[in-house]
């Protein structure tokens, strides 16, 4: 089937990336060396440092944000740390067993994928740990398989309360740049991102915010690195170059995404990713469809992953709106293949884009033959149209 007018790429992220910051793109590659890039490069790393909310310098990899994860665990620990990580869904569980694959030792705290990581629970494990055995906790912030936003202020303020010293270790590969994020403020110790989510850009960059004792473990650290050796980036990034070579265009097209954010206001970003939450929540129980995140406080303003009534399967849906609509909606990821669909509501976004996206929902939803209330669309639209 052809279909005329752009692709829908509701997904999770990567997010449609706007036409500006392909332009910038698509500039001719230059010397990595040479002074436009040494400005280039100055310019967007102070910018990252105000989109994490912190007053150090950030480090940036030319990788995706599995990369930045592995950075800060080998930047901070040592062979065989135990460390704490909060089970809230597939990613969750991917970063913890990536620090098993580097011999660290993990205790997860155990989650439904429903709620986010539970500040009582953390507050129990470190408590409980007074040889203070957890040199690291690992949160991810936006968990992007579930649709839940945990509470890192909340976190932080457990852990204080606890006296405490691991380091607190945040994924916000799917938050930063969406979602209200403050890496000093909040006492996070290392902040790990990407770019292909709320920063608008293709994948191929990722992000480390790094606190004053997040370098101190480091300076001691003993696990190997090389590739993501922060004392190297950041040697390197005060004199506005990297070690190796960076992705020189990416870079053009953040400058651009990090112009847009500001142009509109970061407030203002996080104000309308809420606003766009809510109206795909008040259509999905407007159609009499579950939300996956049971906790009031914790829904994404990102995505929403919706469950699939029984009987239905989500990849089969899926299938009929890409193929009925050009529209890609998120799968299940792991636990959750084919019994839960994810709606991207993240990064360059409109209210009539969201209205079509639902739209597209509704109709796939009906010839699925799953039995849905048409008042769903009304509902989101009731709230997308007074600002
Ligand atoms: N963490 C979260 C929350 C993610 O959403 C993703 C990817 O979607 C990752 C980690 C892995 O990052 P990447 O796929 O960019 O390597």
């Amino acid at each position: 089937m052809t279909n005329s007018g752009r692709h829908f790429l509701q997904i999770p992220g990567p997010s449609n990336v706007p036409d500006s910051v392909l332009h910038a793109i698509s500039m001719p590659t230059i010397d990595h060396r040479g002074p436009d890039f040494k400005e280039l490069f100055s310019h967007v790393l102070t910018g990252m440092a105000d989109i994490f909310g912190t007053a150090n310098q950030v480090v940036i990899y030319p990788a995706t944000g599995t990369g930045a994860w592995e950075a800060a665990l080998v930047n901070t620990l040592n062979s065989g740390d135990e460390i704490l990580c909060c089970e809230t869904g597939h990613f969750s569980s991917l970063w913890k067993a990536m620090a098993e694959k580097w011999g660290l030792k993990p205790t997860m705290i155990t989650g439904d994928w429903r709620t986010g990581a539970d500040p009582e629970k953390i507050r129990e494990a470190l408590e409980a740990d007074s040889d203070h055995r957890f040199k690291a906790i690992c949160v991810v912030h936006n968990e992007t398989s579930t649709g839940v936003t945990s509470r890192i202020p909340e976190i932080r303020k457990a852990i204080d309360e606890t006296g405490h010293p691991a380091l607190l270790l945040v994924d916000t590969i799917s938050s930063l740049g969406s979602v209200d994020y403050r890496h000093d403020e909040w006492g996070v110790d290392v902040t790990v991102s990407g770019s292909q989510k709320g920063l608008m850009l293709p994948p191929g960059l990722s992000f480390n915010a790094i606190s004053d004792k997040a370098l101190a473990a480091h300076q001691q650290s003993t696990l190997p690195k090389s590739v993501w050796n922060w004392t190297e980036m950041l040697e390197s990034g005060k004199n506005g170059m990297t070690p190796y070579t960076p992705s020189t265009n990416i870079l053009y097209g953040l400058k651009e995404s990090l112009r847009i954010l500001n142009e509109e206001g970061l407030d203002n970003v996080f104000a309308r990713h809420i606003r766009f939450g809510k109206a795909t929540r008040a259509a999905v129980e407007a159609w009499g469809l579950e939300v996956l995140c049971t906790n009031e406080n914790e829904h994404s303003p990102v995505l929403t992953a919706v469950v699939m009534p029984e009987g239905h399967d989500a990849d089969e849906l899926r299938a009929i709106i890409l193929e009925k609509f050009n529209m890609s909606l998120g799968a299940g990821l792991s636990k959750l293949k084919g019994r839960v669909f994810r709606i991207g509501h993240l990064g360059d976004l409109s209210d009539l884009t969201l209205a079509g996206t639902l739209a597209g929902v509704q109709m796939g939803l009906q010839l699925s033959g799953v039995k849905v209330d048409p008042g769903g669309l009304d509902a989101a639209l009731d709230i997308l149209k007074h600002k």
